[in-house]
This record gives C-alpha cells, structure tokens and sequence, in this order.
C-alpha cells in the first residue's frame, strides 16, 4: 500500500463521478450552478464516515443542505461570543435559505455518543491538552439527564442515548429565536430521524418521540 493511496482512491472516485452522476445530472448541476440553491431541507448529521444523508436520502444537488458535526448535535442557544459554527449553519438555512424543515438524523454504533458514555464513568483528567470533542459531547448530558428519568425501555444504553441526542437536539433547535418563531407561524417543521447503519435502515420519531421504521418501498 502507497501513501498516497488515499489520494489516488479519491482521484477514482471523482473521475466515477463524473462519468455516471454528473453526466447523468449535467444540466442539474448547471442550473443550480446558475440559478442558485433554494433547499427544502436542512438535515443535521453526524460526521460519521457510514452515514451520508445525500446518500440515504439519494439527494440531487440543491436539493438539501446538510450539516454535520461530531454526534450531530445541535447545541443551546447561546449568542455570546464564540465560534458557532453550527448554530451558524442552522441560522443560515433558516433565515436566508428559508427551509421547509430541519431533520436531525443520529445513527447506530456512533462514536461521540459512545465517548459521552465512556466519560460518565472517567475522571476528567486536567493535565491533558484541551478536548473539543469532549467538551462538545458534553451538551449530551442535559439528553442523558432526560433519558435517565424516563422509562428507558428495552433498547440498549448506547442507542437508547443515541435516540435521546436527538430528543435533545429538537428541544434546543426550539431555544433558537429564529426556529422558534418560524415553527410557531407553520413555516417549518422539525423531524427526529435515526439511521440504522447495519440493516440500512431509517426510522422517523413520532409525536411522541418515539422512533418508528419509514416504510423501505
Ligand atoms: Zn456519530
């Protein structure tokens, strides 16, 4: 193995794409190229390598923004000073893209949700150079806090706190002003989603919050 193997497998795939998606989509790619974006949807994900909403929605280009961060997690309204990338991204598709809905989408065997749980039973170690991640999954604790004093049913620990990042997730998307308002006068909807990386599957949550299989075709 090379090392630029990465490299030379990211040039094949690029040159695959240009042959079969993008020539099948050549004038899409011109037109929104020209005309602009104007997305229905923004969907929040996880950073994760197995879960690429474009892919498990087989979205066109233009047709959905996408976020993604470490355990797709929205954080809490906070408008002091500070690099919000994500709360940047979601004000962004809110208020100038204007979007129908926003989707947050966790998945299985996540990572940052397994390292939130792997920090409950660690000491913090304070010698140890700043952790971006870990500070991050921290915003998970008010989601395990409100997963702890629920009935926890019959899921394990590891998805049961997956389902409960994206609870937790919809719940401060609704501390945001701008969401707010915009789910208040009907013009956007929030959805909870979860990707099953195993069996390629999706589930919704329902008004309750619980996650239900979306019908494979
Ligand atoms: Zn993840």
């Amino acid at each position: 193995m090379t090392q630029k193997l990465w490299k030379e497998n990211l040039i094949t795939g690029y040159q695959n794409f240009r042959a079969g998606p993008y020539q099948r989509n050549k004038g899409l790619y011109e037109q929104v190229g020209t005309q602009g974006q104007s997305p229905d949807v923004l969907v929040i994900s996880c950073v994760d390598s197995r879960v690429s909403p474009s892919t498990v929605f087989n979205a066109d280009p233009g047709e959905m923004f996408v976020l993604r961060n470490v355990a797709n997690i929205v954080p809490p309204y906070d408008p002091t000073a500070g690099y919000h990338g994500t709360s940047a991204a979601i004000e962004f598709a809110v208020k100038n893209m204007k979007v129908k809905a926003i989707m947050v989408m966790g998945h299985e065997s996540c990572g940052g949700v397994a390292a939130f749980l792997a920090s409950l039973d660690n000491a913090p170690d304070t010698d140890a150079e700043h952790s971006f991640v870990g500070s991050w999954i921290q915003i998970l604790d008010a989601a395990h806090k409100r997963f702890m004093a629920s009935d926890t049913g019959a899921a394990s620990q590891q998805k049961q706190m997956e389902y409960a990042g994206v609870r937790q997730s919809l719940l401060n998307l609704m501390g945001f002003p701008f969401v707010e308002k915009a789910v208040a006068a009907g013009e956007l909807s929030l959805q909870g989603a979860y990707f099953s990386i195993i069996e390629g599957r999706l589930l919704f949550a329902n008004a309750d919050g619980v996650f239900e299989e979306v019908a494979s075709g």
